[in-house]
């Protein structure tokens, strides 16, 4: 079942559940996507019907942010919890290294995929990367025909939003994998390019915080977070 939050319908699983799903999807016949939409992008999505359409018709609708899972308590349909996108990302890792499913990195500055194959290698030995693409691509087609060839099960698309969910449902029918995740600044974690906020930050769901002090120029990309909370806030008030 999926809970509505401000118009993006989002699967109402933990973590565990999650990756229960994505490892049904990774059996599946078909390409299938999924998306982990935070207060930022749904914001987008309220004003952006086709945006909306994008993350709905997503396979797996994941709650990348504490502002999301509070939003959902704010309107009383309040989802299990946060599932990020990096810490899914990482599961996984771990379940492609015990099935043997090859992953294709795509997304990043150039260099960003290599650096995050490293790191994922040193945690995974037997995890089988089969290909890495920057995201900084003129032409899409070229990019789907590398896939294909590379003969990927998952692919993660770290192109920042929209650009990744636009992608991945634009060649969903000829892609041939099996899962694709749209995972934004997620190779930089990976990479070390951008560190992920101390536990202490995610504790007290002050990570937007923490990426605002070291990247200031996110300011109007945070400021969606309290004009969100508020419109539902607004929502819950006007019934
Ligand atoms: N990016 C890309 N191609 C583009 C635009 C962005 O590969 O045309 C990458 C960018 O290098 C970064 C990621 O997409 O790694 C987007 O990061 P952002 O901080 O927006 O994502 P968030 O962490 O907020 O989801």
């Amino acid at each position: 079942m999926r809970i509505d939050v401000m118009g993006v319908g989002f699967d109402n699983v933990t973590m565990a559940q999650a990756v229960e799903k994505a490892a049904l999807l990774l059996e599946g016949e078909t390409a299938a996507y999924c998306v982990t939409p935070n207060a930022e992008i749904v914001y987008t999505a309220m004003q952006d019907e086709s945006f909306r359409q994008l993350l709905n018709h997503a396979d797996l609708v994941l709650p990348d942010g504490a502002g999301v899972v509070l939003a959902s308590k704010i309107l009383k349909t309040p989802l299990k919890e946060k599932v990020a996108g990096v810490d899914f990302s990482a599961q996984l890792l771990r379940l492609m290294e015990q099935t043997g499913k090859r992953l294709y990195l795509l997304g990043g500055k150039p260099g960003v995929g290599e650096l995050a194959a490293e790191k994922m290698l040193e945690k995974h030995p037997d995890l089988q990367i089969c290909g890495i693409a920057d995201g900084y691509f003129k032409e899409e087609a070229p990019v789907v025909e590398k896939i294909n060839e590379a003969k990927a099960d998952v692919v993660f698309v770290c192109l920042g939003a929209p650009k990744q969910e636009k992608f991945m449902q634009a060649h969903q029918s000829e892609l041939r994998v099996k899962l694709m995740l749209g995972l934004g600044g997620t190779l930089d974690t990976y990479a070390g390019t951008v560190k992920r906020a101390p536990k202490f930050f995610i504790k007290l769901y002050l990570e937007w915080f923490y990426r605002l002090l070291k990247e200031p120029k996110r300011l109007k990309r945070v400021l969606c977070l309290p004009k969100f909370i508020f419109a539902a806030y607004m929502k819950k008030i006007r019934g």
